[in-house]
């Protein structure tokens, strides 16, 4: 087992649709037995075996062992007043994950974590401060989208969306993000469409030709930050393995590939990346590419000194974009009362050494 791996724990979510039905067969079950675990996990949401009632007892009894549901102990729950709610989700292994829900007027939207901290380094990102601790396992990717679920249930909401846009790199955990967008997309499983799945990257460039290669309709985005070399080395430590002249052939493979609108995005900090000579140097790498540019507000941590860009600056950049034909929006923010963004509510449980400190309900 690698350093980094997750724990060997064969989750009933960590199966792809066809594999979990392979699986049971050759585990001597009845074909069916696969479907109707499959609908009572992903159609019914249920959180125990002991609720799949058209399956025998004894039947259940072997499943739960060896293919258990996997739990995520709540340890904090932030309701932010625009309807965002940010959990803290406690692993089996005693590790602590972040999973965002944002209420848009389209429709519900989450927001997962596919790692336990990160090693990329970012110099503006709370989720790297303490290094990476583990992978996440597909069925404890899969489990953050069940557990959104499971509360909009209650007030017959669904999940419409998902970002891939938590904690982590997605793409240093390839094999499990692929086996999770499987299961969302299955029609068997979550059945969102891929169009609104979006996966982000810093641009760990062999792995985003992989990900071109799939052909998938799921969105990419890449973090940009910066339109040269030697500030986005400042800003994103892993621009020295893979610089931005490789990044962007690695872009452009993937649109000329997949025909799919790249994402842009460019987190825009005072007076470090937001002058107009930056928006112009990006016009400029854009130029001519199908992409869509989207401008976050940078989310000030605690641990970090960047600063916001103000209002009348982030127009002018974004005035200089699209005066360049440059598709541009600037992202809404939600849930800014409650630190939503990329690893703050866990980095501040593990500064404090107390998650009761979080929970602000
Ligand atoms: N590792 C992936 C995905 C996780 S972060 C990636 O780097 O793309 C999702 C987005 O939030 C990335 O664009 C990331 O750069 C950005 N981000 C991280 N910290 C931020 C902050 N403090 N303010 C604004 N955006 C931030």
């Amino acid at each position: 087992m690698g350093r980094f791996d997750a724990p060997d724990v064969s989750y009933v979510t960590g199966f792809g649709v066809e594999a979990w039905r392979e699986r049971l067969v050759v585990d001597g079950f009845a074909a069916y037995r696969a479907d109707q675990v499959l609908s009572w996990v992903y159609g019914k949401r249920v959180s125990s075996y002991a609720e799949m009632t058209n399956i025998p007892r004894a039947e259940r009894d072997v499943l739960a062992v060896r293919y258990p549901l996997p739990v995520l102990e709540e340890r904090a729950k932030l309701c932010s007043r625009d309807g965002t709610v940010k959990w803290l989700l406690g692993l089996s292994d005693g590790h602590a994950i972040e999973t965002v829900l944002m209420r848009h007027r389209y429709g519900c939207s989450v927001c997962v974590t596919t790692q336990v901290g990160c090693r990329i380094g970012c110099t503006f990102c709370a989720s790297t401060i303490g290094g990476l601790q583990r992978n996440l396992g597909a069925g404890e990717i899969v489990a953050q989208v069940l557990h959104v679920q499971r509360m909009l249930d209650e007030t017959k909401e669904r999940v419409s969306s998902i970002v891939v846009m938590g904690s982590g790199e997605p793409f240093e955990n390839f094999d499990a993000l692929v086996t999770f967008l499987s299961i969302m997309t299955h029609a068997d499983g979550m059945a969102i469409g891929a169009r609104h799945i979006t996966v982000s990257t810093s641009g760990i460039v062999p792995r985003m030709i992989d990900f071109a290669r799939l052909r998938s309709q799921v969105t990419l985005a890449l973090s940009l930050h910066a339109p040269d070399d030697a500030l986005r080395t400042q800003l994103m430590p892993i621009n020295r393995a893979y610089p931005l002249a490789d990044v962007m052939d690695a872009a452009k493979y993937y649109i000329a590939h997949t025909g799919r609108r790249l994402t842009i995005e460019y987190a825009l900090m005072r007076d470090v990346n937001d002058r107009v000579a930056h928006a112009e140097a990006l016009a400029q790498l854009l130029k001519g590419m199908l992409v869509h540019v989207n401008l976050i507000p940078v989310n000030t941590v605690r641990e970090r000194a960047y600063e916001r860009t103000p209002v009348a600056d982030v127009q002018a950049f974004v005035a200089v974009l699209r005066r360049r034909g440059i598709n541009t929006t600037v992202r809404r923010e939600q849930g800014h009362d409650i630190a939503a963004a990329c690893g703050q509510l866990r980095a501040s449980v593990l500064a404090s050494g107390a998650v009761r400190d979080a929970v602000a309900e």
